[in-house]
């Protein structure tokens, strides 16, 4: 399985603030109801920049399955370690998260 470094925002802890998504050059992240979603994976950079500028530790980085274009961002084909499982991980497929 293909995945990226990708961040996963967690739900309870996300207050809103939005502080990530004004960190994220590419405008990987939006909000939406209130939250911090992962709405355009494909131009994530995974450059952290996001978890940088979260004063709430409401983002995780993880390698979640994703298939596009793979000179954009961090990429592992199973040959990279992976702090999250890479099918644990896939949980709704937004980059969000309520654990
Ligand atoms: S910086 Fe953290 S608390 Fe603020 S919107 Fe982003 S994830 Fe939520």
């Amino acid at each position: 399985m293909v995945c990226k470094w990708m961040p996963i925002i967690v739900a309870d802890r996300c207050t809103g603030c939005g502080l990530c998504v004004d960190a994220c050059g590419p405008k990987s992240l939006a909000m939406v109801d209130g939250i911090a979603v992962l709405t355009l994976p494909d131009t994530c950079g995974s450059e952290e920049h996001c978890i940088a500028a979260c004063r709430d530790e409401a983002i995780q980085m993880a390698w979640l399955p994703l298939s596009g274009d793979r000179t954009v961002g961090r990429w592992s084909d199973g040959a990279e370690p992976r702090p999250v499982p890479c099918s644990d991980a896939a949980q709704d497929g937004n980059g969000s998260s309520a654990q």
